[in-house]
């Protein structure tokens, strides 16, 4: 029957003590017992670290000449350490293996306090019989292995509550941020109808800036649940890459010129094209997010009468947009952080939004299999540039 082979580290600077160890290892017949000795406690924590070392003697057919030690046997009274001290500094430099303390007829308290600090046994020097030793061996590392199991559904278990707490978290800002989303222009809803209905005096011109702002509430309403509804899809990973075929220079003319028409003469619009970008092979409604989304950044973190670019280039099966402003730029401590949701720089001020714009942006270009970059100086200006394939397909079947 084949033996098991147990490597062995003993520290002990006794010679007569190693030497009986040497005598009892070779009587173990259940298992092979490989043994390194060493006297001092750095070179224990050298040897450990390094392995240990297969010499000729040994008949391995590893290629690597070193094997992790299965257990040490530490004596706590060495040249350079003593006490409950060596168990300590060794364990502080080793974690990963178990040891078995040895010690004298009249230490018992001292190996107790061993085992509380860490050591999986201890045998008493003068008492140490073959099956002693085989059973306090076999024990330390059967233990060791069990804690190490422990440790790791420990570990495990801590992740997934820290990412439970994490989700708990997104959720509650969540249920917040929208709370306090709808009631602002909700109150405004209400607060004007107050008004129009019981100021029957009411200016032709006061009536209809009143209604206006209950239809920029109630539109600001329906583009929040919008964006609310399009983040939860793709949560849920029930957002779909429908790719056609697009002619881009249609397609970026029409969102500029729907700009253009919102802000009116307080921004001015700027489009550029480079390469052959007619007909590209994207999907239209994401591309719609994506752009719309960086347009109107744009604009609103950029005083009036400054510019804004949208530049579009089609090279390589690549389109790359670039919106570009001169407002108010980005912290830099913020720019790492702004794809997440509801995250907001802290220069916004009382710009209106909800953070969800770029996190929404982010999922739309990972879903075209895109690139999405940043760059930022606060009070010079911001560019985002996004690079889609342009023949991407999900899975990449069919790529060509
Ligand atoms: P919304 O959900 O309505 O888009 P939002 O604009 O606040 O709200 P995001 O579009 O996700 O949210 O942008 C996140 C944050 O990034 C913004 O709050 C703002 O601080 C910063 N930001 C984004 N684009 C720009 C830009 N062009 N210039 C300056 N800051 C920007
Ligand atoms: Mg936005």
């Amino acid at each position: 029957m084949q033996k098991n082979t147990i490597y062995i580290l003993l520290v002990e600077d006794s010679p007569s003590d190693a030497k009986l160890l040497h005598q009892i290892f070779l009587h173990a017949d259940k298992y092979e017992l490989k043994m390194q000795h060493v006297e001092r406690l750095s070179q224990a924590i050298n040897a450990s670290l390094t392995g240990y070392q297969l010499t000729e003697n040994d008949n391995f057919d590893n290629s690597s000449p070193l094997v992790k030690f299965d257990l040490v046997l530490l004596d706590l009274g060495l040249p350079d350490s003593l006490g409950l001290e060596t168990l300590k500094e060794y364990r502080a430099a080793v974690t990963d293996i178990p040891v078995v303390v040895l010690t004298g007829m009249d230490d018992e308290e001292l190996a107790m306090q061993a085992l509380a600090e860490g050591a999986q046994d201890y045998l008493v020097k003068d008492q140490i019989t073959v099956q002693r030793l085989v059973r306090a061996i076999r024990y330390a590392i059967e233990r060791e292995e069990i804690l190490n199991k422990l440790r790791e559904s420990e570990e495990l278990s801590r992740k997934a509550l820290a990412k439970e707490q994490q989700l708990n978290e997104l959720k509650s800002n969540f249920v917040a941020m929208v709370s306090h989303e709808f009631r602002n222009p909700m109150t405004i809803v209400r607060t004007a109808m107050d008004i129009l209905q019981n100021n029957a005096g009411l200016t032709e011109d006061r009536k209809s800036f009143y209604f206006d702002r209950v239809q920029d509430s109630i539109n600001h309403m329906l583009q929040l649940l919008d964006e609310i509804l399009f983040l939860s899809r793709s949560e849920a990973a029930k957002l779909e890459y429908k790719p056609a075929l697009l002619d881009l220079v249609n397609f970026c003319e029409e969102i500029t010129e729907s700009f253009q028409m919102q802000v009116g003469d307080q921004y001015n619009i700027i489009l550029n094209f480079a390469g052959e970008c007619t007909s590209a092979y994207l999907d239209e409604e994401l591309l719609h997010r994506i752009l719309g989304n960086l347009m109107s950044n744009a604009i609103k973190y950029s005083p009036p009468l400054k510019n804004i670019w949208l530049n579009v280039s089609c090279r390589d099966n690549m389109a790359t947009f670039k919106v570009r402003d001169e407002g108010i730029g980005i912290p830099e401590k913020d720019q790492n952080n702004l794809f997440q949701t509801f995250y907001r720089a802290s220069n916004v001020r009382r710009i209106q939004g909800t953070g969800l714009g770029l996190a929404m942006v982010q999922k739309c270009v990972d879903l075209h299999g895109g690139q999405i970059y940043l760059e930022s100086q606060q009070n010079v200006g911001t560019t985002v540039t996004v690079i889609l394939p342009l023949n991407y397909r999900v899975g990449n079947e069919n790529n060509s």
